[in-house]
């Protein structure tokens, strides 16, 4: 059995919906095929619900968005033969305007789960609906009901054994080749919605791979493979055509953005290749990820992470940045949901690079400025490369102003702005 996923890029408008088919047609194993919400719709859904938790007027502005951009892709892909789709996809709506009708709980995150679930909702049920019509009938999964989580919303920690046990009740073949499930999202035992963390579909996929024993993974990207850089900023990318499970883990914990983090464990335990293909040329080879006897060469990769935050703290009263103050900072980061790119410490200062999300920011900063002096630069650059040398190195920075820099002997990474604030 296969996986195949699809992300957004991938099932973004109806062109690459039927694009879907050709795909298929060089598949002959059993598949369970595994979608997250089409185009930009989870950016879409997560303003409708901020919209609704914090009772702002551009609701329904926001909601006929997400109707419109879904009705139109239905309205290219099926003409006037359309009953079932709408019947079902009217339904999905139905159910998300009963949300919207209710005063929302006083926890945002669970509120958060339940709305930005139904981007992943829609596009199954409309992709489940299109292949139906082509004659490609795939079963369709509610994952909610056999991925299972704790409560904590936006990040759910997956129950690998009840998961396990579910899924392999579920996904069993007997009356088909094909399903079609969710990326992304989950659910508790007590069937609240529950979702993995952004981009976690990757992670859904290499999740049903391990419990489900799959001979492999394929995700369908509309970049050839994985790249040695991004080439709208660098010349000359390559494609990596092979990466062994502990180079990709290194490089996505780097930031690159071809795969989620938590997608390599999963798939690394059970030794279960993975491939990372263009939806646009199926034929052409991509990249895999597995296990390698050899010890591979690899070109230097890099990485870029524009608008980062650059945070320095220094304690006011003077004291040293040991372990108890770096645990409550850490402690509020977590709070916030603010995931480290890059870290230092010294004995009176710790700095760390974050995303940068100027509302969450002034949060952050808010709560720890009593304790510590805090200097920053935002529009700061975080580059990594893997594999350097020293002319790579000095190539890239003769021009940049650095403010932090942090060797390994595979990785160099770099933290480079232009002005400085305070
Ligand atoms: N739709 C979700 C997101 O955009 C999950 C995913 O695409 O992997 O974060
Ligand atoms: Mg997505």
């Amino acid at each position: 059995m296969n996986i195949y996923k699809f992300g957004g890029a991938s099932v973004r408008d109806a062109q690459s919906i039927k694009n879907i088919l050709n795909i298929l047609n060089s598949q002959k194993n059993n598949l369970i095929i595994v979608v997250s919400a089409m185009g930009k719709m989870t950016d879409a859904l997560e303003a409708l619900c901020n919209s609704y938790f914090y009772k702002t007027s551009d609701l329904q502005q926001a909601l006929q968005h997400i109707k419109d951009f879904h009705f139109h892709i239905i309205g290219e892909l099926f003409g006037e033969n359309n009953d079932t789709v709408l019947t079902k996809v009217n339904a999905l709506f139905d159910n998300l305007q009963a949300i919207l009708n209710t005063e929302p709980s006083l926890c945002y995150d669970y509120e958060y789960d339940r709305i930005i679930s139904f981007g992943e909702l829609l596009s199954t049920t409309i992709i489940g609906c299109y292949l139906e019509k082509q004659g490609r009938k795939a079963k369709f999964i509610d994952i909610r009901k056999c991925l299972k989580t704790d409560q904590n919303y936006r990040n759910a920690n997956v129950d690998l054994t009840l998961s396990a046990q579910l899924c392999q009740k579920t996904f069993t073949f007997q009356d088909t080749f094909m399903y079609i499930t969710q990326g992304f999202i989950a659910g508790t035992s007590t069937n609240q919605t529950t979702t993995l963390g952004r981009e976690g579909s990757d992670y859904t996929a290499a999740l049903l791979a391990n419990l489900l024993d799959a001979e492999n993974v394929t995700i369908w990207k509309d970049v050839p493979g994985i790249m040695s850089a991004d080439p709208k900023i660098y010349q000359d990318t390559k494609i990596i055509s092979r990466l062994s499970y502990k180079e990709a883990i290194e490089l996505s914990h780097c930031g690159a953005k071809v795969i989620h983090p938590k997608t390599i464990k999963p798939i690394q335990n059970k030794k279960i290749p993975l491939y990372v293909k263009s939806f646009l040329h199926p034929e052409a080879p991509g990249s895999v990820i597995r296990e390698f006897d050899e010890k591979l060469k690899l070109p230097p990769i890099y990485i870029d992470k524009n608008d980062q935050l650059l945070l320095t703290l220094t304690p006011r009263d003077f004291s040293f940045i040991a372990e108890e103050k770096l645990s409550a900072i850490f402690a509020t980061l977590a709070k916030y949901r603010l995931k480290l790119n890059l870290m230092q410490n010294s004995a009176i200062s710790f700095s760390f690079c974050i995303d940068h999300n100027e509302a969450v920011f002034q949060n952050f900063i808010n709560e720890l400025k009593a304790e510590y002096e805090i200097l920053y630069n935002k529009d700061a650059r975080l580059i990594t490369i893997r594999h350097y040398d020293e002319d790579i190195v000095r190539q890239l920075t003769q021009d940049k102003n650095i403010l932090v820099e942090q060797r390994s002997r595979l990785t160099a990474r770099f933290v480079v702005s232009e002005k400085e604030e305070k």
